[in-house]
């Protein structure tokens, strides 16, 4: 777990204050940002949460909690709006990279359950133009080799 700080572009080192042992949420109250109001990205994951800074108006100043991992979290302090917004920005394709992975996964898996077998796996059932062609090719060897 890291905690860094971002600001227009630049990165630097946090000075939020976290005791040992100190649960999160605690540590975001004792450094000012709002406990337990988080902002999701995407809005029903928790791949990032936004934490506003208690006592101002909108989103910004904020800490950002980014699980990069499905495991563990690493922290990111923002001072103002447009830092906040070249952050997503730049962890937007961060971002859509695991969404297209958690889809391709309940994909992956609703095949096997419609299918019986792997989505990888060429059934003349499930794709019959992708069996015949597999058929044609492995005629085809078969003829390379006599
Ligand atoms: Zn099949």
């Amino acid at each position: 777990m890291d905690i860094w700080k971002y600001s227009r572009g630049e990165w630097a080192e946090s000075v939020f204050d976290w005791p040992d042992l100190m649960d999160f949420e605690d540590a975001l109250q004792r450094n000012g940002y709002s406990r337990g109001a988080a902002i999701n990205f995407p809005e029903d994951g928790d791949f990032i949460e936004v934490y506003p800074k208690l006592g101002t108006e909108g989103i910004a100043p904020c800490m950002v909690a980014v699980c990069l991992d499905a495991s563990s979290n690493d922290f990111i302090q923002t001072d103002d709006l447009p830092s906040l917004i070249m952050l997503l920005k730049d962890l937007a394709p961060i971002v859509s990279a695991y969404e297209t992975g958690v889809m391709s996964e309940l994909a992956q898996k609703s095949f096997r359950i419609w299918h019986g077998h792997s989505h990888r796996l060429i059934c003349q059932e499930c794709d019959p133009i992708g069996y015949e062609q597999l058929q044609k090719a492995r005629s085809a060897r078969k003829r390379g080799k006599q």
